[in-house]
């Protein structure tokens, strides 16, 4: 059998970690140089610094311009941490460089710190890839499909029995002969307008997509791409059909990943981080050895989720009303939101399919809109807004997809 060129490269090897990250010294320099390549910068006003000096072992800037004092963990993921970033970062280590996921218990072994401790860190890190992978955007040619996650489509009762089982939709870009390229995973009902949405906010106009017969797949083609259905019948065979195998065999190895490991994981309330963790690593596994750095680049750009956040925003994310998390939470998702709609095309400018269908350019906007408002959310806290889902769906419903 043929090497897998993929699953047989060196990645970054625990005795390179410990002779790059083994002191504390170490760590807080490549977060300084993550953080501050060219210099201090002050967060507050984007001043250099004046002075710099250590408090209880902690090193502070002194802004020259607003003289506000600012850490090298404050206004990123790290902020409010007790634990010294030498166990942050073994925490990265060992949550990039296997291929199955790392359980918070397993962690609290390899870590030697409390499981409420190695629970956050996990969960940090985990939303911190949710953050960088919120938009994601795939092209070309995409198999499509649904599935469950916390229990299989086969055997027990089908499909929603379990209350721990979720809804998921995966999506996975291939070259034209099949071989995955990157991945979208995404926990939603099998609804219509749920994947108009999906369509919208993660895939491109020109891409091609290939689903099995299931009704709401059809809704993708609302934003203009084309749509190749292929009608199994279900079962087994449909698993085989070469057409799906790319994503077939996602949905395997997710299945074996997450469900071997987390025997007591919550999917029902953070399905979100998991699957946002499997499509991070997915979409990085080209370049094993780089994947470290770039998540930590990614725990720097990512704003502060304290633990109050960090566990309510499951809750908040399905009920869809919004909560005050700390006010820099907010300002950022603002921010972003209103950020959006410049820094990139809207997602509906191909009616070429789309166009019979739209009513009107209001429609047009509601999606692009949506589009906008979801994006911005996920940079905070995953907010979803009830009534512009409720008039995403009466869209959808109007269109009779
Ligand atoms: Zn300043």
């Amino acid at each position: 059998m043929a090497m897998n060129r993929i699953q047989f490269q060196p990645g970054l090897s625990m005795s390179e970690f410990f002779s790059l990250y083994g002191s504390e010294a170490q760590c807080e320099a490549a977060l300084q140089a993550a953080r501050w390549p060219a210099g201090f910068v002050c967060p507050d006003c984007g001043g250099a610094a004046r002075t710099s000096f250590v408090r209880r072992g902690l090193r502070y800037w002194e802004c020259g311009a607003c003289s506000s004092q600012c850490s090298l963990i404050r206004g990123t993921m790290f902020e409010a941490t007790k634990l010294p970033l030498n166990v942050w970062f073994m925490a990265m280590q060992l949550l990039t460089q296997s291929k199955n996921n790392v359980s918070a218990l397993e962690l609290m072994r390899q870590l030697g710190v409390s499981y409420r401790s190695a629970w956050l860190i996990k969960h940090k890190i985990m939303e911190a890839m949710r953050q960088r992978e919120s938009e994601r955007e795939l092209d070309g040619r995409v198999e499509l499909d649904d599935a469950f996650l916390g229990g299989q489509r086969s055997g027990g009762k089908s499909g929603r029995g379990s209350e721990n089982k979720v809804p998921i939709v995966a999506a996975v870009q291939t070259t034209a002969q099949g071989k995955p390229l990157l991945a979208c995973l995404r926990q939603q009902p099998h609804t219509s307008e749920q994947v108009a949405v999906f369509a919208a906010q993660h895939l491109s106009t020109r891409s091609i997509v290939v689903s099995d017969g299931l009704q709401c797949f059809r809704a993708a083609t609302l934003i203009g791409v084309d749509h190749e259905r292929v009608v199994t019948g279900g079962g087994r065979a449909s698993v085989e059909l070469a057409q799906f195998r790319a994503v077939n065999t996602l949905l395997g190895n997710l299945k074996t990943a997450i469900t071997g490991t987390c025997h007591a994981f919550n999917f029902a309330k953070y399905a979100h981080r998991c699957l946002a963790e499997a499509q991070y690593r997915f979409n990085r596994r080209f370049d094993m050895r780089a994947i470290f750095g770039r998540l930590l680049h990614a725990l720097v750009a990512a704003p502060p989720c304290h633990e109050r956040a960090v566990r309510a925003a499951e809750v908040c994310r399905q009920s869809g009303r919004r909560i005050k998390v700390g006010r820099e939470l907010q300002a950022r998702r603002l921010q972003s939101t209103e950020a959006h709609p410049a820094a990139r095309p809207l997602r509906l400018p191909d009616r070429r399919q789309a166009g019979n269908r739209l009513a009107g350019a209001g429609d047009h906007d509601l999606l692009a809109g949506l589009h906008a408002f979801e994006q911005g959310g996920q940079a905070g806290l995953g907010f979803i807004d009830v009534d512009v889902h409720a008039r995403a769906s009466r869209l959808v419903r109007s269109l009779s997809i």
